[in-house]
């Protein structure tokens, strides 16, 4: 154990350093001998490699006393940040439970113990300590994003919201983004229990919170179709363009079906057209070639395919390719389809979404990363690639 805790302290005791300075210079200065020269006799053995004396001297200075708080809280977090997450609870319960803390250091502490139960899972637990801190003078801010963090965990998004609210007034920082997606997600419990009208609801609360949801006009767009208000719906869908352009993909084919349920073919040719000229949409694209090969001819089709695989290979665009050639080369039509499947393979394990913020990637299209936990950082991967014009 002291071999874990001599290196596990040097972090601890260089960022404390200016600590034991500030708070024991003088005290040394009034008692002689004092906390310092333990601490300098203390960081002499480390320096001399000479762990497990290093570590005795700590060990000694840290009984708990009011001087010695903020050194605990210190190996506390420590421990937590290393994952020995039942350590650091023993610590910070010991720590809080001293009757002689002071308020900053007995809110410190129990902030510190509630987010160790956060770390291990213990949800109730921590909850009940954030509870307890959100009015604190000293951690309210802090307590009330920890407490959004619980019931985003516990799925209970009401509350998450308005904990939300309480955090934005305690640390005059709008949580805009945040809010609309606990609106979304009210919005599918509503839609997944069959009450359409309550989805609609909190999807457009949604929007109002936050103007450039794409999430929010998705849902408008899906909701809406699903009562028959397709106009309604294409304005949704169609608002995604403007919220954030990497996102069209996603509205591409539910705005053809709008149109198409509206008999206006025509307005969908125009909008999918001006989207693969104006960014070069690869899903615009396929839409083209699969529902208007009729209106420009397969030869005209073909081209334009060809064209856009040349500028930016694409496995999707090879795919439909190989599909158009499969209807008249007959001669190697075998070898095409074997192209077709190991392109659909391909296709299958590539990555379609991306978080711009810690890179995670994967298949699905998460609205919460499920690597970092940030919202709305997870983005369609073509969207990276034709902004860096790749
Ligand atoms: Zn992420």
């Amino acid at each position: 154990m002291f071999d874990q805790l001599g290196w596990l302290l040097v972090p601890v005791v260089a960022a404390s350093g200016w600590w034991w300075a500030r708070r024991n210079l003088p005290a040394a200065r009034d008692s002689g001998v004092g906390w310092d020269a333990r601490y300098f006799e203390g960081l002499n053995y480390l320096l001399n490699e000479e762990q497990d004396k290093a570590v005795e001297v700590f060990i000694k200075m840290l009984e708990v006393n009011r001087d010695t708080v903020e050194i605990h809280l210190a190996l506390g977090h420590l421990f937590r940040r290393r994952g020995e997450v039942d350590r650091a609870i023993r610590l910070h319960q010991n720590l809080a439970a001293r009757p002689y803390l002071n308020a900053p250091q007995r809110d410190h502490a129990t902030f510190e113990l509630a987010q160790d139960y956060l770390s291990a899972g213990l949800l109730d637990h921590a909850e009940k300590l954030f509870l307890e801190l959100k009015n604190s003078r000293y951690c309210s801010a802090q307590a009330l994003g920890c407490l959004v963090d619980v019931y985003e965990r516990e799925r209970e998004w009401s509350a998450a919201i308005t904990f939300a609210r309480q955090w934005e007034r305690a640390s005059g920082e709008r949580r805009r983004v945040l809010i609309a997606q606990h609106l979304c997600e009210l919005a599918c419990e509503a839609r997944a229990s069959g009450n359409i009208d309550e989805a609609l609801r909190y999807a457009r609360q949604a929007l109002r919170e936050n103007k450039i949801s794409v999430r929010a006009s998705l849902l408008l767009g899906e909701l809406e179709t699903s009562r028959g208000e397709h106009d309604r719906a294409v304005k949704a869908y169609l608002r995604i363009e403007k919220q954030n352009s990497g996102f069209i993909g996603e509205a591409i084919e539910p705005l053809v079906a709008c149109w198409t349920a509206l008999n206006d073919e025509e307005r969908a040719h125009r909008y999918l057209m001006h989207l693969y000229e104006r960014y070069g949409s690869y899903q615009a694209l396929l839409a083209i070639t699969r529902f208007f090969e009729q209106r420009h001819g397969e030869a005209q089709v073909r081209q334009m395919l060809v064209e856009r695989l040349r500028a930016q290979p694409s496995v999707m665009g090879m795919q439909r390719l190989v599909e158009l050639l499969m209807r008249h080369e007959n001669v190697v039509n075998e070898d095409l389809s074997l192209v077709k499947q190991l392109l659909e393979r391909l296709a299958e394990e590539s990555i379609t979404y991306v978080c711009s913020h810690c890179g995670f990637g994967g298949k699905m299209l998460f609205w919460q990363c499920p690597g970092c936990r940030q919202w709305d950082s997870v983005q369609p991967r073509w969207a990276f690639q034709t902004a860096k014009g790749v």
